[in-house]
């Protein structure tokens, strides 16, 4: 039931992912703010999921949507395609930047990207003959995604548990986890220990079994921007090639601009086979994601079958791609990963200021606007929380309440794995307004 009074008019028959919680009404947003019915404003620290990067009601990309509504939304992508859709695919090639083209295939969700990332990679090997090649790699501690397959590849306790028994049993590869090293090693002397794991991984899988290995280029809500060490994903994509196993990057909290570069991968000078993009791809504008795969992993597929087993009923619609193409123009055009490499210096300088003076905040982590912070009884041990206080929840509600959205980042029940979150507010956000927000921030601490 609502804690707050005389809110509900009706009983509404919404499933909300907790029952028994108080969700306030949104009416609208402006910016970085957001309002509810109640005339209350909200600080949007975390961009909804890490995703209304440009903020609300910007007025281009309203009138991008209403032009392109007022010509066509749908047409179904077995009968049509369409200029924006085809826009789109060549401006994200263009933003790649890399030395061979990329192709996209237009989804709805970064779930369904990842699925799609999956079935390319597989159809990659079938194409070239090879049909055991089926097995993905991927890391403990990540987040792929809520389907079936993207779930099964995703090191999160907490999402898995109830369907553990209805999951893909891939390997699993060892957490890239410095501020809590599995092998209890320090860099650079572990001489990355966790990039080596995945050798050991493939050779005791087989590498004639595994498809692709796949990651978070930093590990968003599984982990709360956990970031891997200089020199993990240069050794990650020669293990990979080495292996004959194709490197695909789960971009979709990291992709187009988040981290201060347009694509996470690119703070290391790493490219990968496949990428799975969604969430900042229109800013939450209209639901679109992508799985972008290199000329390398389609031309067996183009020489071959020539079509992809995948799709859904909304994919490439001309309204999401419009909207999307408006998005990304707008982010070129207003310099906001420039704005978001300063400001997320800014950012990081005042969260490590106030864990200086902070007897809970044990990690301050990220890159850009993506920054996490870990929480801890007891900074010098690394202790985490107790079970049952969860520091999380009550942080991301406290803050709520004194008008400042947070992002939890939990994967485990709680303690380590449990207690972090993520700010990770719109790119336009100005040094004011993150002085505001850590200001909240500090006081809900
Ligand atoms: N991959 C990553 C890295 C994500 O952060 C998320 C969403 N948090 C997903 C995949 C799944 O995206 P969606 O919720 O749009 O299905």
């Amino acid at each position: 039931l609502p804690r707050k009074e005389g809110i509900r008019l009706k009983r509404s028959l919404l499933i909300k992912p907790m029952m028994n919680e108080y969700y306030p009404t949104v009416t609208h947003g402006d910016g970085i703010y957001l309002f509810d019915n109640t005339g209350k404003k909200y600080i949007d620290g975390c961009s909804g999921a890490v995703t209304a990067s440009i903020g609300h009601t910007n007025p281009e990309i309203i009138a991008a949507m209403y032009e392109q509504a007022n010509k066509v939304s749908f047409v179904y992508r077995s009968q049509f395609t369409s200029e924006p859709a085809e826009e789109l695919a060549n401006k994200l090639n263009s933003l790649l930047n890399a030395k061979e083209d990329y192709w996209s295939f237009f989804v709805n969700s970064g779930s369904e990207a990842v699925e799609t990332a999956m079935k390319i990679a597989i159809q990659h090997w079938q194409e070239k003959g090879n049909y055991r090649k089926n097995k993905i790699l991927s890391r403990w501690i990540s987040y792929h995604g809520i389907t079936i397959g993207a779930l099964s590849l995703s090191g999160h306790v907490k999402r898995r548990e109830r369907f553990v028994h209805i999951l893909e049993d891939y390997p699993v590869v060892s957490p890239v986890y410095c501020y809590r090293c599995p092998f209890n090693q320090k860099y650079p002397d572990c001489q990355l220990s966790c990039a080596n794991d995945l050798e050991t991984a493939i050779e005791r899988a087989g590498a004639d079994q595994i498809a692709a290995f796949i990651a978070e280029p930093i590990v968003g809500a599984a982990g709360g921007a956990i970031t891997p060490p200089d020199g993990y994903y240069q050794k990650i994509r020669e293990i990979c090639d080495r292996h004959h196993i194709l490197f695909i990057a789960d971009e979709v909290m990291t992709g187009l601009g988040r981290t201060g570069k347009m694509f996470g991968l690119d703070h290391w000078g790493v490219r990968a086979d496949i990428m799975a993009l969604g969430k900042g791809v229109s800013a939450g504008y209209t639901p679109i994601a992508a799985a972008l795969a290199s000329e390398k992993v389609m031309e067996p597929i183009l020489n071959g079958s020539n079509s992809i087993m995948s799709g859904h009923t909304l994919s490439a619609n001309p309204q999401s791609t419009a909207t999307a193409l408006a998005v990304i123009n707008f982010i070129e055009k207003s310099k906001l990963v420039e704005n978001v490499q300063e400001n997320g210096e800014y950012l990081l300088q005042k969260l490590q200021a106030l864990a200086a003076n902070s007897q809970i905040i044990g990690d301050v982590r990220g890159k850009g606007l993506m920054i996490g912070i870990e929480f801890v009884s007891d900074v010098k041990t690394k202790q985490p929380f107790s079970s049952g206080v969860q520091i999380t929840k009550k942080i991301v509600d406290q803050a709520r309440d004194k008008g400042l959205l947070v992002y939890p980042a939990s994967a485990g029940k709680e303690g380590a794995q449990g207690d972090a979150v993520i700010i990770s507010p719109p790119f336009i956000i100005t040094k004011q307004e993150i002085d505001d927000l850590v200001a909240v921030l500090k006081e809900t601490i």
